[in-house]
């Protein structure tokens, strides 16, 4: 296959993709496959001959989309959102074209600029102040795992990049229960230890309680462990709690310590005024990561970290041996020294193309829609026989359970997730919220309707009557 024969089968995976997304309301969300399947139609070993592209696009076809779930399906309302804008969509083919390696200003101009823009646009659309700069990480994780290094080096003044941990001090960081579980790898990873990470009590809202926060704190110092930082949570993957970031903040900053703000999904909404109350205080962190392929449309991957100064964070991940160097550029921002990978993905332009076909104006309305659908249907689903909610729309996730009379409501909530995602025509998933099996339903899918999301309440119908 040639580059003339890519302009060929592009046009032919645009059609494809077209009909296929046009076909997915028809299509059940999740897979309804079983392990092992798809491996078995695939050969025992790579073939020796080159092969056909008709053959090979005939068997994508044949084994690939019933095979997978569709997190495009404008009725996927499970997990968080991996939302991909058809303008994103577009942006990567064309930065897949160009396939540049992103590590320096030099190898890659324009995605390194276009990314400080974005940076900027995305902060000020947001509404943080205009002392944050940041960078574009592939996940979340990683911008958390960065914020950790960072608190560690910084608190051991950067001791543990050039001699090691051992002999160090032990380290402690703090975050709520309700924090993503990526906070707890990067304990891990970062040799602080996961029983280091303190998981502070959380109020009756299931926010982080700053009282106990300040006792943690006194209490580890008392003890000889030297506290690193703490990480706050806007929007939390169970059930969207969020931590009360001003007061938190301020017992962090009155120890000195460095903060990391994980607004991985929610951060999203704060493109709408009129729920930046979630985050007052926020200008305060020193670090805030969300995902735009989480709720805003931009296609995975795309985590986007915000720093107050990123000078830590360089002093921690920056290297810049010979053969890195831009001749006679000394000072010029090369973001692989500002993240995990030396490698970098063009991920800006699915950014720029995302806010200019939409506007944020078509993004506002859309996130808004999805909050007020998600209220609705909460309201429906409470008046259904047997249902209850379990914990009320946190922006547009919420959660609820089945308890038919003389049932064990955990595991009748169970089977009855297991027959909605083998129906098919919705996606939930679930978590656990204080001993209770409950599923989570979050609306955010970039083309669901108000029609899709009312579909829940009528499937909860057909499957629980007459049962
Ligand atoms: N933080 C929160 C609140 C999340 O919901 C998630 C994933 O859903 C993550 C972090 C991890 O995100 P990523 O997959 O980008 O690492």
């Amino acid at each position: 296959m040639d580059h003339k024969d890519l302009r060929k089968w592009s046009g032919e995976a645009a059609k494809w993709a077209e009909d296929y997304h046009a076909s997915l309301r028809e299509r059940p969300v999740r897979a309804q496959t079983t392990p092992g399947v798809t491996a078995a139609k695939l050969p025992e070993i790579a073939p020796e001959a080159a092969e056909d592209m008709a053959a090979i696009f005939e068997d994508f076809k044949a084994i690939v989309p019933d095979a997978m779930t569709h997190w495009q399906h404008p009725r996927f309302f499970a997990y968080f959102p991996g939302n991909a804008s058809p303008a994103s969509m577009l942006a990567e083919q064309l930065a897949n074209a160009i396939s540049a390696q992103a590590m320096l200003w030099q190898t890659a101009p324009a995605a390194n600029e276009i990314e400080e823009v974005m940076i900027r646009w995305l902060r000020d659309a947001l509404g943080l102040s205009n002392h944050f700069t940041g960078t574009i990480h592939d996940s979340a994780t990683t911008a958390t795992l960065s914020a950790i290094l960072t608190m560690r080096e910084r608190a051991l003044d950067w001791k543990g990049i050039a001699e090691g941990l051992s002999g160090q001090p032990l380290l402690r960081l703090y975050a709520s229960a309700e924090t993503h579980s990526s906070v707890d790898k990067a304990a891990r990873l970062a040799g602080i230890g996961q029983n280091n990470l303190v998981k502070i009590d959380t109020d009756f809202e299931n926010g982080m309680d700053p009282a106990a926060l300040d006792s943690a704190i006194t209490a580890d110092s008392a003890a000889g462990y030297l506290p690193a930082g703490v990480i706050l949570c806007v929007g939390g993957t169970s059930i969207g709690a969020t931590d009360p970031i001003n007061a938190c903040l301020d017992v962090a900053k009155a120890r000195n310590l460095y903060t990391h703000i994980d607004a991985a999904w929610a951060g999203s909404a704060m493109i709408c005024p009129e729920f930046r109350a979630l985050w007052t205080g926020v200008d305060k962190a020193d670090s805030i990561v969300f995902n735009p392929h989480k709720w805003l449309g931009v296609q995975f991957d795309c985590a986007v970290q915000f720093l107050a100064d990123p000078t830590p964070q360089i002093n921690t991940m920056g290297l810049r041996p010979e053969y890195l160097k831009t001749q006679g550029a000394e000072d010029i921002v090369n973001y692989n020294e500002w993240t995990v990978p030396l490698g970098r993905r063009f991920r800006a332009l699915k950014i720029w193309f995302t806010l200019r076909a939409y506007g944020l104006t078509g993004l506002r309305e859309r996130i808004r829609n999805h909050v007020s659908w998600a209220n609705k249907v909460a309201e429906v689903i409470s008046t259904l026989p047997d249902f209850t909610i379990a914990t009320a729309p946190a922006l547009s996730l919420f959660t609820f359970q089945y308890v038919p009379e003389g049932q064990n409501p955990n595991e009748a909530t169970a089977k009855l997730l297991e027959r909605i995602n083998n129906d098919g025509r919705i996606y939930l998933t679930q978590t656990l919220h204080e001993g209770k099996f409950v599923i989570r339903v979050q609306v955010g899918q970039f083309d669901c309707t108000r029609d899709d999301v009312m579909m829940i309440p009528k499937v909860l119908s057909d499957l629980t009557r007459g049962s």
